[in-house]
């Protein structure tokens, strides 16, 4: 442990300076590590200090100031820290009976999320994975309530038969939520898919033309930030008309439900407090280590009947509820704890910088590129998302995807790859706990001289 423990922090300690990408490709790291396993064990140390030695060209630096990729956060080092002395302890964090600390720990955290987040406070709430299964969980209990609400108790009774659900999402949706959707029974067809404008917002119109055209009860999923253009679902509008059809609203806030931390950014999400579910990711904007989201339900009981592997007991709810009821784990890893140990340190305050700063450092790199002859932003760079593209629009596609790959290649900064509105673009992302001025500076710089490049042909 001692070896791991100072082989992690050196490691922290030497991202900075080190190329992001991984220098070593797939099949070679797996020929490396995929060979028989031996009859006979070898001592640990010398298993950690291989671990150490053969992963060393094979990681990408997800935790460098210099990762833009995706939409990742970059694993705050507190929570890190947090996430070794979860490892050690080895909690089952499913009973609050016999692992008390964990449970407060993890309260807190469900607490203290849902306040920052402006949701209401008699929410429920489950610490999962990340925000794929907040999304499922969410849409889980949303399952249940709209049925029970028909008269059907899904969880005896199962899907068959029962009444119908018709579902509207927007068109530039995430595909997370499409895999919960399917994941609790609906399908894909089921879904209707309004019309968004140029930013990826739902259009109200459209919005308005869907619940008119569904008979019976109806589940709406809508979307804090945009993973192309960072924009979110215009709320207020949406959810008064989806209230007065009686539907249940959810929201995959996965990275946007953060913005609501910040009380100037926070109007961005205005109305997001009246639905009645959300997924939000902890290993994103908070920096949280892998694996870590959240679901939230305004009905805590819709949740709890849907998650609690009680199956239909339903436990008295008032003021004390198991971890299991909420997620769809028994056994699991105490893994709201880092989280706790992040929120700690950064306090409301760092909590607010840390997501005004990467706003501002979006708006910031967007208005540089967009100085930059030949070089576009095609969104409003409405959070901490900047969709960047390279030259004209019959070259556009080849040209964007050869400025990334050198950009990637040089290794100094590390944006991924999107396609918006059908065409190719350079993605930032900027998210990681550390990335400041100096970084997304850099950033800047090297797609300018990535382009010089690629437009001067050498
Ligand atoms: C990342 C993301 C998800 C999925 O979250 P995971 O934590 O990767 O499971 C869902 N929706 C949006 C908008 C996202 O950005």
């Amino acid at each position: 442990m001692r070896l791991a423990a100072e082989a992690a922090i050196a490691y922290r300690l030497g991202v900075p300076d080190r190329p992001v990408p991984p220098a070593c490709d797939l099949d070679t790291a797996v020929a490396r590590f995929r060979t028989p396993l031996a009859e006979a064990g070898i001592p640990a140390a010398e298993v950690i200090e291989t671990l150490v030695h053969e992963t060393d060209d094979g990681l990408n630096q997800m935790t460098s100031p210099g990762f833009y990729g995706y939409v990742l956060g970059g694993s705050h080092p507190v929570g890190v820290a947090a996430d070794m002395l979860v490892s050690a302890w080895g909690q089952n964090a499913g009973s609050s009976a016999e692992t008390p600390a964990v449970t407060g720990l993890e309260r807190a955290v469900c607490d203290w999320v849902i306040d920052l987040l402006g949701l209401p406070p008699e929410s429920g709430a489950g610490i999962t994975t990340g925000a794929t299964v907040g999304n499922t969980a969410a849409i889980l209990a949303a399952r249940n309530a709209l049925c029970a609400r028909a008269g059907w108790d899904v969880e005896a009774r199962g899907l068959f038969g029962a009444p119908g659900i018709a579902v509207i999402m927007g068109a530039d949706a995430h595909s997370a939520p499409s895999a919960a959707l399917r994941y609790a029974g609906f399908g894909t067809e089921r879904t209707l898919l309004a019309d968004t404008d140029d930013q990826g917002r739902i259009r109200p119109e459209s919005f308005e033309r869907c619940l008119a055209s569904v008979d019976g009860p109806v589940l709406v999923v809508l979307q804090a930030g945009q993973i192309n253009s960072g924009a979110s679902d215009p709320f207020a509008e949406l959810i008064p008309m989806a209230r007065a059809r009686d539907a249940w609203v959810h929201v995959d806030g996965a990275f946007g439900l953060w913005l609501a931390a910040v009380p100037e950014l926070a109007p961005r999400l205005a109305g997001v407090q009246e639905a009645d579910s959300w997924a939000v990711d902890l290993h994103k904007w908070l920096n949280a280590p892998f694996d870590a989201g959240m679901a939230i339900v305004r009905d805590r009981t819709a949740l709890v009947a849907s998650m609690s592997a009680r199956g239909a007991y339903l436990p008295d709810l008032t003021g004390h509820w198991e971890p299991t009821d909420s997620v769809p784990e028994l056994s699991r890893r105490a893994r709201g704890v880092p989280s706790y140990a992040i929120l700690r340190h950064l306090g409301r305050a760092g909590v607010r910088e840390m997501v005004a700063r990467h706003c501002a450092l979006a708006k910031g790199i967007a208005a540089e590129i967009s100085d930059l002859p030949g070089l576009s932003v095609l969104n409003e760079v409405a959070s901490n998302q900047v969709a960047i593209r390279c030259g004209e629009d019959a070259e556009g596609d080849a040209q964007t995807r050869e400025v990334l790959r050198q950009v990637q290649r040089r290794g100094r900064v590390y944006p991924s790859h999107g396609t918006w509105q059908g065409r190719d673009i350079i993605r930032v992302s900027v998210i990681g706990y550390a990335t400041q001025k100096a970084h997304a500076d850099l950033l800047v710089s090297e797609i300018a001289e990535a382009w010089q490049i690629v437009r001067g042909g050498n």
